[in-house]
Parts: structure tokens; sequence; C-alpha cells
């Protein structure tokens, strides 16, 4: 079996694929004030298309797709797309990243094409602060998301927040305590500059470092955890609850070491990195293996060693090339 590297010998084998870059949402960290014109839809992938990128990355050794957007839910074709990737026998695990506003209707359905576990986006539980964060989003069809996808036995329910300051930061303990009983894992996610201004960034970005010092302010005795197949979070858990709480900290401890991603965005550009510009249309090259294991190598040739996100903080000096896309036309 063919494996993938990139020009640093990290091994990829997890293609994050987006699927459109449609939302029914605005969130303040993904999709600017003014909102985007999505792309024409002869522009996004057809169903055949994905099926037989997914085809070609498996043979070079992809074995974990996760399907993401915009919001893939709005795809109506999501669970027959899940069910002809569940049928290629190498990958062996696929997930998707969703707000879950639609997840009351449709996770059922996802189950039983052969979804094997979710990411939900929630960043409050207040509904105020919820129709804030998402630009008028409501926090009762999240909610209802959440709580039918919890009674669906997915192997792993991971709920993402990203916490801005001054909007969500004091939830975190409310968050911690949903752990209590849900067997969910929550991820605290830093806040990331990608096609913000930056300016505005710095002033809503917070450092995840104080959420452990904030557990033990509350006499709660947290242990390390490993949770597999789970990426760049450091994990942890509060003795005697459920669930645990995850940590991806990009800016305040870079995890790109041990990056083992590629990424597609819906319009079929392959991205080696998430920040940087760099992208090649892989599009024209579904259906010619050759050229799509070429167009693919060429853009893992230049995956950069890292990312410099975190330069924006502390006033080096930016790259020239961060990429032009915002968070739902890559995927996150
Ligand atoms: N619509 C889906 C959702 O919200 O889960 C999938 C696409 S969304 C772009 C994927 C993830 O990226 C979400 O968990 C979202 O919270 C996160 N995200 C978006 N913009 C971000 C940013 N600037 N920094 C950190 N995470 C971000
Ligand atoms: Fe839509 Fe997800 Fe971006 Fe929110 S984070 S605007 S739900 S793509």
């Amino acid at each position: 079996m063919m494996q993938l590297y990139d020009q640093f010998k990290r091994k990829i084998d997890y293609l994050r694929l987006s699927i459109t870059d449609r939302c029914n949402l605005r969130c303040i960290y993904c999709m600017p004030k003014e909102g985007l014109d999505f792309f024409p839809k002869e522009k996004i992938m057809t169903q055949d298309e994905i099926i037989q990128l997914v085809k070609n990355f498996a043979a070079m050794g992809i074995t974990k797709v996760r399907l993401t957007g915009g919001e893939p839910l709005l795809r109506r074709d999501l669970p027959e797309i899940i069910s002809r990737i569940r049928e290629i026998p190498s990958i062996k695990d696929i997930s998707i990243t969703t707000n879950g506003t639609a997840l009351e209707y449709q996770a059922q359905k996802l189950k039983l094409a052969g979804l094997d576990r979710l990411n939900i986006s929630l960043d409050t539980f207040d509904a105020d602060t919820y129709r804030r964060m998402t630009r008028g989003g409501n926090i009762k069809h999240a909610m209802n998301g959440i709580r039918t996808a919890e009674k669906q036995n997915f192997k792993m329910i991971k709920i993402n927040t990203v916490i801005v300051h001054g909007e969500n930061d004091q939830e975190i303990p409310k968050f911690i305590d949903y752990t209590k009983d849900h067997d969910v894992n929550i991820r605290f996610i830093e806040y990331m500059p990608i096609g913000q201004e930056i300016d505005n960034w710095k002033q809503e970005y917070v450092p995840l470092t104080d959420i452990l010092t904030n557990c033990q302010k509350r006499g709660l005795e947290i242990k390390t955890i490993q949770l597999p197949g789970n990426g760049p979070a450091q994990n942890y858990k509060v003795t005697g609850y459920k669930g645990s709480i995850g940590l991806i900290h990009p800016i305040s401890n870079r995890f790109c070491d041990s990056c083992n991603r590629v990424r597609v965005t819906a319009d079929g550009y392959v991205k080696a990195c998430l920040y940087w510009n760099e992208e090649l249309n892989i599009r024209p090259a579904i259906y010619d293996f050759l050229k799509f294991k070429e167009t693919v190598q060429k853009a893992l040739n230049n995956k950069p060693l890292n990312h410099e996100m975190a330069m924006t903080n502390t006033k080096q000096i930016i790259s020239p090339a961060p990429t032009w896309r915002h968070m739902s036309q890559i995927g996150g």
C-alpha cells in the first residue's frame, strides 16, 4: 500500500474535505460581517467527483476522512456521500464537522449511512450569545441536534468550542460541567486569524493556557487521558465525569510537527496547510490518477514546516501570503 509523505517526512493519512462553502450561520470568527458570495453550483465538486477523489486519496494511503464545509449538512446528498465512502475498504474512519442545527432530523440517517464520529460546533449555552456569535442562529436547533446525536451511539462526539474574548470565555466552566453527565469531548479551540483583520483578531484571541488552572481553582481533580485518533488536542478528564475536555492551541502551543492532514476545498483545490495561500487545483485531475498523484505530491512537497499564526500575535513580520480564503471556504 502506498503511503503519502510531505517534504519533512510527515506521514499524511488524514483528508479534510470540504463539500460546500455554503452555510446557514455567519459565525463572527469564520465569515466577515458583510457575508460572502458563495461559489456558484458549478464550481462545487459533484458527488461522483468527491467519491473518485476519496478513492484516489485512499489509493495513496489516506485512511481517515472528515467531511466539512461551510455546513456539510446543507448538502442533501450527504448520507449518500458517506455511504459511498464507507464502501472504500481502506477508509477506516469517517467523520463530519457540523454546526449541528440540522442534526435533529439527520443524525439517524448519517449513522445508518456509516458515519463513525462527529464534531459539533457550539460556543455557548446562552441563547443571546449564540445569536450574536452566529449572527442570527437559534440555539435550540443546535442543542436539539446535539441531544439527538448523543442518542445515536456514534463512536465519539466532540463539541468544538472556539473561545472569543468577551463573548464566551466566561462560559468555560459551564462547558466543563457539561461533561459531568454527557459522554462528549469538549474541544476548546483558540481563535485563529484565518481570513480575519489582524488587529481585530488580537483583541479577541484568548490563549487556552488558563483552562486547567480554572479547573484547579474550582477544586476539580483532572487527569490527562489519551483519546484514539485525536490529532493535536491535549485531553483531560475531571475525575468521575462521563465526558472529557481537549485543548487545541494552534497559536500558543503550535502542533505542526505532527501534522498528518491534507485539505481539499469544495471547489477542488488541494491545500497542504490551513494557513498559507498555496493551493493547487486538483479537480481537472480527478479522473486521471497519475496526474492526481503528481498534483497531490507537488502540494505536499510545498507543505510548510509550520504556520505563522503565532507571529501575528507577537508583531513579527507576517508572511506576505496567508490564505485569501475565509474558514468557511476551507473547512477548518
Ligand atoms: N459549519 C461547520 C461547523 O461550524 O462545525 C463546519 C465548518 S467550520 C469552518 C469548522 C470548524 O472551524 C468549526 O468548529 C468552527 O468553530 C471552526 N472555526 C471557524 N473559524 C475559526 C477561527 N477563526 N478560529 C478557530 N476555529 C474556527
Ligand atoms: Fe458556518 Fe461553521 Fe463557519 Fe459557523 S463556523 S459560519 S457554522 S461554516
